[in-house]
Formats: structure tokens, C-alpha cells, sequence
């Protein structure tokens, strides 16, 4: 039924950069056999699944959204991939996505841009724009993101769905092309906190093969998405998060959650992080300082997109003549900016001064959460935009992950949840959730009790 979906609407919608119809019918099959053996199935097993094409599928096609790995198949699955599989999870396909997961509206993609399925003129979100577009469509009931400055929050938030960044270190980061490998964080998308539960218990735990995964036991999520009690619960409510550049629309709906949760039991508190101002800005420097030197091995020799090599030229022009071709506008001003915020003699006044920001930030958390157990927020300043309108504004394009950036450079578990439609232009608003790292069962609780 998902596939005749797909073949139904995908053509308007793109969410998907490769359908794998034979793998998909041969996994739900596979699963099919099984329970007709008597075998003992996880909750999952037959479920389909959209995945961001920035995992690697055994076989299949893995592009990240760019020229650079075009026709690259992957010789191995990705931990996360193995993950799924193994829980009878039926994989539909590979989904869009801004190039390298670099961008926030899925415009970046080199194969052309996702329509926001509630309005197709619109952006899905990105970098994940293509699960999240998935999700809405009904193409798929579950889906796979990856947010280093907001790339699952920010699309589930404009499209109306639920999507999870974990502690940083909560899933596994083997397999996953890196961006910025201090912030990247593959996580669960889903229509519901209870589904998005159950996929987050499916992809998390420890795994040898990152090394900055965490050997500690997956926080109950589950049991947390089916309770929702927020009867003397703590909410924090980040003051630096309002104001210029907030649609009303948007907070009208985050006010009224914040009523929810008072109604519910949920104790409000008003919180300051004043360190918040400077994360755009910091992440600006830290995401493309550790992308300009994770990207350093597209060489062209290696693996995916060669040019030039006509046996008359030299391995370093065949990587430049490469590099200039596979790579779009977007990853090369990433990768001028990270190449120049590290050279020696801007290091400490660039990247140096970011850490610091960073260190700030994660105090500022630090100390709220003494105080409180969560924090909310906005997901997103503004609902979905139309394509091309902040195409050619890097800055304006920035601005969409300002809420969601705090938490990739501290580490904490947060969730974009749906919180009603916007009265000016009746688009989706996302509220945010934050909680301290390995506590994203709380955020389960918080998002079930606003669902
Ligand atoms: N939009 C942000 C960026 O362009 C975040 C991307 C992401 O989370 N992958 O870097």
C-alpha cells in the first residue's frame, strides 16, 4: 500500500531519491514468513520506513544529496541500517536531502527540491526534508533523520510531525556520511510520539564502532510516550526565545502549550540563557570548521564522482577538477569558511572562540537544569516558507535552526511535537522540548501529554 502511495503521489511531492520496490516487497515478505512460522516479532516488524540517504544500505544506492556520490553503492550497512533490519523494519527507499545535510529547507539537495506536502510551493524543512515530506504524505509511517544544527526538528516542526534528536552519542553514528562530527545525530521521525518511541528504542544503544557512543542502557522512552504525566513536572521557558523575528502565529500556539502544561500539572518557569545569543553564530564556525576536514575525503580517487582522469593529468588536479564539479554552492562556502576559521592565525580568533561560546552554552543548560526538568521552545521562528524565497540568503536561511542549534552544541536530547496550525496561514507550528543528555524519556512524557 506504501508503495502504491509513493507511485501515486512522489512525483509531485519528491521525497524520495530512490525507491527500492524489490528490496521493500522482499523484507515485508521476509517478515510475513516469519510470523507465519510462529517466530516472536519486535512491535516494528513489517513496518516500512523512509531513511535520509545519508546512511549507508548495502546495495543500495547512498547519494547524501549530492553529484559528489552519484552511482555510489555502499558496500556495507550502516549500524543504524543493520538496526532496522534486523527488527523486520521494511526500508521503501532513500529520501532527499539538502547536500551533505547542509542546509534547511531540502533546496540544497543536487537532485532538485522536496514541496511540503501541505502546501507544495512550500519548503519541507531540511536537511531531512524528504523524510519529514514522507511522513506527511502518508508515503511512510516512520522515518529517519539526522540533526546537527536542527535537520529532524525543524522539518518535523513545518510538516506537522514528530522528530527526535537524541543525546548526543544515543545512536550509533557508524555508517552515517559525517558533516560535523561533534553535532551530527541520526534520530527518529514519525506521525506519533508512540511510534517515534518505538523506532528510538529500535536505532539506539551502544555500538563499538563509534567511538563517541554511549555504553549506558537506552532511557525508557517507550514506557514514557504511553504514560504522559506531567503532574509536577518542571518546564522551563527560555526568555531569549521571542520576540523580533517570531511569526505571532507561532507563538500563539507555543503560549497556548504552555498553558497545556500548566492545566496538566506541569510547573512553568520563566528561564534566561544568555549565551543562547551567540550559538548561531558559533555554530557557523564549529559545523563547517568539521565539515571543511570531514569532506576532505571526496578526492576523487576514493570513491563515487572522478573527472578528469584522462591519464594526461595529475591526482591533485583530478581532485580539484572532482571537487569543483560534485560539490554544490552551499558545501563550498561551508568548506571556504571552515578551512579559513581553522588556518593558523585565525584558529583562536575563529574556531577557538566558538569553542568557548560552546562551552557557555552547555553551562547555560547546565544551570537550568537545576532548576527545571525540560526546557520549551519554538521549534522554528516561523512556519514553512515558500521555495526560493531565502534560496540566495544564507543568513535568512540561518535563522531557521536558531531555537534547535542550543541543544546539537551542548548534547541534549530534544524533540520538535505538533502544537496546531498557525492562525495567520494555517501551517503547522512545532513545539520543542529539551532535556539534559540521556534523559530523552522525558521528552516522550512532555510530547505525548501536548500530542
Ligand atoms: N540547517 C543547519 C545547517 O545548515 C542544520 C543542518 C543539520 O542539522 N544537518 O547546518
Amino acid at each position: 500500500a506504501h508503495l502504491d502511495r509513493i507511485g501515486a503521489v512522489d512525483e509531485k511531492v519528491h521525497a524520495f531519491l530512490h525507491v527500492d520496490t524489490e528490496g521493500a516487497l522482499k523484507a515485508a515478505k521476509a517478515v510475513d514468513d516469519k510470523r507465519a512460522a510462529g517466530e516472536k516479532l519486535g512491535p516494528l516488524a513489517g513496518v516500512p520506513l523512509a531513511l535520509k540517504d545519508i546512511f549507508t544500505t548495502k546495495g543500495i544506492p547512498t547519494t547524501v544529496g549530492s553529484k559528489m556520490l552519484e552511482g555510489w553503492i555502499p558496500p556495507y550497512d550502516a549500524t543504524l541500517t543493520a538496526r532496522l533490519k534486523q527488527a523486520g523494519i521494511v526500508i521503501l527507499g532513500k529520501t532527499n536531502m539538502d547536500e551533505f545535510a547542509m542546509g534547511s529547507s531540502t533546496e540544497n539537495s543536487a537532485y532538485g527540491p522536496t514541496g511540503n506536502p501541505w502546501d507544495l510551493t512550500r519548503i519541507p524543512g531540511g536537511s531531512g526534508g524528504g523524510s519529514s515530506a514522507a511522513l506527511a504524505s502518508f508515503q511512510a509511517p516512520l522515518a529517519i533523520g539526522t540533526d546537527t544544527g536542527g535537520s529532524i526538528r525543524q522539518p518535523a516542526a513545518v510538516t506537522g510531525t514528530v522528530g527526535v534528536k537524541p543525546t548526543y552519542g544515543g545512536v550509533s553514528r557508524y555508517g552515517m556520511v559525517a558533516f560535523s562530527s561533534s553535532l551530527d545525530q541520526g534520530g527518529p521521525c514519525a506521525r506519533t510520539v508512540l511510534d517515534a518511541a518505538l523506532l528510538h528504542e529500535v536505532i539506539a544503544g551502544y555500538d563499538p564502532m563509534d567511538s563517541t557512543s554511549i555504553d549506558a542502557p537506552v532511557p525508557p522512552v517507550v514506557e514514557a510516550a504511553r504514560n504522559g504525566d506531567v503532574r509536577g513536572l518542571r518546564v522551563g521557558v527560555i526568555k531569549e526565545f521571542a520576540g523580533e523575528g517570531y511569526q505571532a502565529g507561532v507563538m500563539e500556539r507555543f503560549n497556548e502549550s504552555v498553558e497545556l502544561l500548566r492545566e496538566l500539572g506541569a510547573e512553568v518557569v520563566e528561564l534566561s540563557c544568555p549565551s543562547f545569543e551567540y550559538a548561531l553564530a558559533a555554530y557557523y564556525l564549529i559545523a563547517p570548521s568539521e565539515c571543511s576536514s570531514n569532506l576532505a575525503r571526496f578526492d576523487g580517487l576514493r570513491y563515487g564522482l572522478r573527472v578528469g582522469d584522462d591519464g594526461t593529468r595529475s591526482a591533485e588536479d583530478v581532485t580539484a577538477l572532482t571537487r569543483e564539479a560534485g560539490f554544490g554552492p552551499e558545501v563550498k562556502r561551508r568548506i571556504m569558511l571552515g578551512t579559513y576559521a581553522l588556518s593558523s592565525g585565525y584558529y583562536d580568533a575563529y574556531y577557538g572562540s566558538a569553542q568557548k561560546v560552546r562551552t557557555l552554552i552547555s553551562r547555560d543548560f547546565e544551570r537550568s537544569f537545576q532548576q527545571v526538568d525540560v526546557v520549551i521552545s519554538p521549534t522554528t521562528p516561523t512556519t514553512a516558507f515558500p521555495i526560493g524565497e531565502r534560496a540566495d540568503d544564507p543568513m535568512a536561511m540561518y535563522l531557521a535552526d536558531l531555537c534547535t542549534i542550543p541543544a546539537n552544541l551542548a548534547g541534549n536530547a530534544a524533540m520538535s511535537v505538533p502544537c496546531g496550525l498557525a492562525s495567520e496561514d494555517g501551517l503547522p507550528v512545532g513545539l520543542q522540548i529539551i532535556a539534559p543528555a540521556m534523559a530523552d524519556d522525558r521528552l516522550y512524557r512532555v510530547g505525548a501529554a501536548v500530542e
